[in-house]
């Protein structure tokens, strides 16, 4: 296997700054426009290993909980600080809306308070039963995109109103979100049916969500939140070889949207490892040297976890709708499989 990728039609360039508000990209990471991957990264000079190539501060984040009453990894729901909010010090809703809003102290709950002036009202009404009806993975999408629509709700305000807001408020990104891959195409009939019922019982209550949006327009953003959202885990996801001895990336304990991360393709053997720090912000990490002109890819899944081509590829089928065709699983596949796929087997 070859590092060097040749690039077979000249990339459309574009500057990340004018669609995004990412908080550092290095000034040799490039977006460009592939025929067949549509967005991705490239990089326009050499890149040596272990150099930070972006960090990317999340559009909309909730944590996640694998048992909701041991709530000790819950994050500061402030966007500005999104840190860990450790259970004796942390301050949550006076409306006591939800049990996993917290904030890391009074300081950051008060100037939260239009943010979540959004959300509190949908989440005291809605959250313990769409829990309980439909799970928590149901549950944590809705409020995701709850949380999308409360950043755009004071991103809009901020530009209206003239609104003095706090910096980490100013959520420039609502251009990148809008420029997410995802549409009801991506996905399968029943899921698009089924979140389509959520939208209409639960997105479009006007009086508690104040977003102007149709329901086309709010299911079309659930369908792109589906394609790019990111999993925040205590270790970084994409080292390969996988290191020995062998320690997963952890247990879940976040969910975001990323409007600039979220440009990165998938590969199986990735050039860049990502992970987020501590105030949720992801981090993107050359983990081996990339030449100029190579795509920037990470792995959206653990690779320590899902080890063979099979299990990859089924990973990726039922979660992102696509088959890999990257190096690694090229190498891997046996001849037939490939002509299989060549001639349109997986895509029915
Ligand atoms: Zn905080
Ligand atoms: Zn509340
Ligand atoms: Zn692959």
């Amino acid at each position: 296997m070859s590092q060097l990728v040749y690039i077979t039609t000249e990339p459309t360039q574009t500057h990340l700054e004018t669609k995004t508000n990412p908080i550092w990209i290095h000034p040799h990471l490039i977006e460009s426009t592939d025929p067949i991957k549509g967005r991705q990264f490239r990089v326009s000079a050499p890149i040596p290993k272990n150099t930070v190539l972006l960090v990317d501060r999340p559009y909309s984040i909730i944590p996640v909980v694998d048992n909701p009453t041991d709530n000790d990894d819950l994050i500061c729901s402030n966007p500005a600080c999104n840190r860990r909010a450790p259970r004796n010090t942390r301050k949550t809703c006076p409306n006591t809306c939800l049990g996993d809003v917290a904030w890391c102290g009074s300081v950051c709950r008060g100037k939260d308070s239009l943010r979540h002036g959004f959300e509190c009202g949908w989440l005291k009404r809605y959250a313990v039963s769409i829990r309980s009806k439909y799970g928590e993975y149901d549950f944590g999408m809705l409020w995701i995109i709850v949380r999308l629509l409360a950043s755009r709700h004071c991103q809009r305000l901020d530009l209206d109103s003239g609104l003095e807001l706090d910096p980490g408020l100013k959520c420039n990104g609502w251009r990148g979100i809008e420029s997410l891959c995802g549409s009801q195409e991506t996905w399968p009939c029943d899921m698009v049916k089924s979140w389509t019922g959520f939208v209409k019982r639960y997105l479009l209550d006007g009086p508690l969500l104040p977003h102007g949006m149709s329901a086309e327009q709010v299911l079309h953003v659930i369908c792109q939140e589906e394609a790019n959202s990111f999993g925040l885990y205590p270790r970084e996801t994409g080292r390969f070889p996988v290191p020995w001895p062998v320690v997963g990336r952890g247990v879940q304990y976040a969910g975001a949207v990323y409007p600039t991360a979220s440009m990165a393709n998938h590969s199986c053997w990735p050039n860049v490892v990502h992970k987020a720090d501590e105030n949720g912000h992801m981090v993107f990490t050359a983990c081996r040297d990339i030449f100029p002109g190579e795509e920037c890819c990470i792995s959206y899944f653990d690779l320590a976890e899902y080890t063979d081509l099979t299990s990859r590829r089924e990973r990726l089928r039922e979660l992102f709708r696509f088959v890999c065709r990257c190096e690694r699983c090229v190498d891997e596949e046996p001849e037939e499989v490939s002509e299989w796929i060549d001639m349109g087997g997986f895509m029915s």
